[in-house]
């Protein structure tokens, strides 16, 4: 059983299609219970400027233990969440907890940034924009700390309608990025047409730019066509020491993979963090962190 996403192909599961309907059925039957219980987290994976190595923020990726299932891949669960209708809840509930988080962070005197990964089904909602105004004020969140992640397959499955609110959000102030870059419909054209600052190449080419140089090629001319556009580039899928070394020496300004730190639960960050800023002999916790 196939089915794509942003041009990935997620494959779900060996056994029957009658138990992969079932499992789905639920998912999402249970998906509210689920997050009243706490089923449900966010954890967060930093990203680092290039070269000078600052956390600039975190990629907020969401989790899910089932009691049954155990733990539930994002990438089978949130489609399923999406065509059930809730994933405007789903998204709620990452931004609730993500701006919180931001919010420790700035009265701990940090500034970090947060990404949060938005469905086409968000850009639909035309109350949408309100609803994040609102969670901004409640946690008191500059919007400039809040990224919307969003893949290009997303937009342009009904750019009638998410374009306006694309706009809102932008002209709040919110960063807003192409994710998974380069699996999709990928051209420059449409590219301009968005309003947009950041694209994120996809993990695919990046994971494979030290071995295959079609990949290489791809990754060297997304991180071109972004900078003449005045966007900010950031790989992600960032396994390895040289894949690093060959994304600085290309200008790409942001990276995010395995090799910095693979996506931690808030504690396991606060970790991490602490250990990073312990590392910046004898002063205090600094606004901006170095890795
Ligand atoms: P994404 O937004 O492209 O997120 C990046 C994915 O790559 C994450 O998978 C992350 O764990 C993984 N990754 C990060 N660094 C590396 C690396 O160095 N190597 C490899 N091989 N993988 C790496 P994850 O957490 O399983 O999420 C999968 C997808 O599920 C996300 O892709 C995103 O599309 C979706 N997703 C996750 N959380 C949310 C959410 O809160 N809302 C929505 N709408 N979608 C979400
Ligand atoms: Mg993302
Ligand atoms: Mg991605
Ligand atoms: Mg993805």
């Amino acid at each position: 059983v196939r089915a794509t996403r942003g041009g990935e192909e997620v494959r779900a599961y060996v056994p029957s299609m009658g138990q992969i309907f079932l499992r789905r059925f639920q998912m999402v039957t249970q998906f509210r219970q689920a997050l009243e219980e706490g089923q449900l987290s966010v954890h967060y994976q930093p990203k680092i400027s290039l070269p000078s190595k600052q956390v600039l923020g975190v990629e907020a990726l969401v989790r899910w233990v089932h009691p049954e299932f155990g733990k539930l891949d994002p990438d089978e669960f949130v489609p399923a969440v999406e065509a059930a209708g809730l994933i405007g809840v789903l998204t709620g509930f990452v931004l609730d907890e993500s701006l919180k988080r931001v919010r420790k962070w700035m009265d701990e005197g940090l500034r970090i940034s947060v990404a949060v990964n938005l469905s086409v089904r968000n850009l639909a909602d035309v109350d949408f924009p309100a609803k994040v105004v609102d969670s901004l004020r409640r946690f008191g969140v500059p919007p400039g700390l809040l990224t919307f992640e969003l893949t290009e397959s997303g937009v342009m499955a009904d750019p009638q309608k998410a374009l306006p609110i694309l706009q809102e959000l932008h002209e709040l102030g919110i960063v807003l990025a192409v994710d998974d870059f380069g699996t999709g419909y990928s051209s420059l054209a449409y590219l301009r047409r968005l309003p947009v600052d950041e694209v994120k190449i996809d993990k695919s080419f990046v994971l494979g730019m030290g071995t295959d140089l079609g990949d290489l090629a791809v990754v060297r001319s997304i991180v071109e066509l972004g900078h003449s556009l005045g966007l900010t580039v950031v790989a992600e899928g960032v396994e390895e020491d040289i894949a690093r070394d060959q994304l600085e020496a290309m200008g790409c300004d942001v990276a995010q993979g395995y090799l910095i730190s693979r996506p931690l639960a808030e504690d396991r960050l606060e970790a991490w963090l602490q250990a990073r800023t312990a590392r910046s002999a004898g002063r205090q916790r600094e606004t901006i962190l170095t890795l």
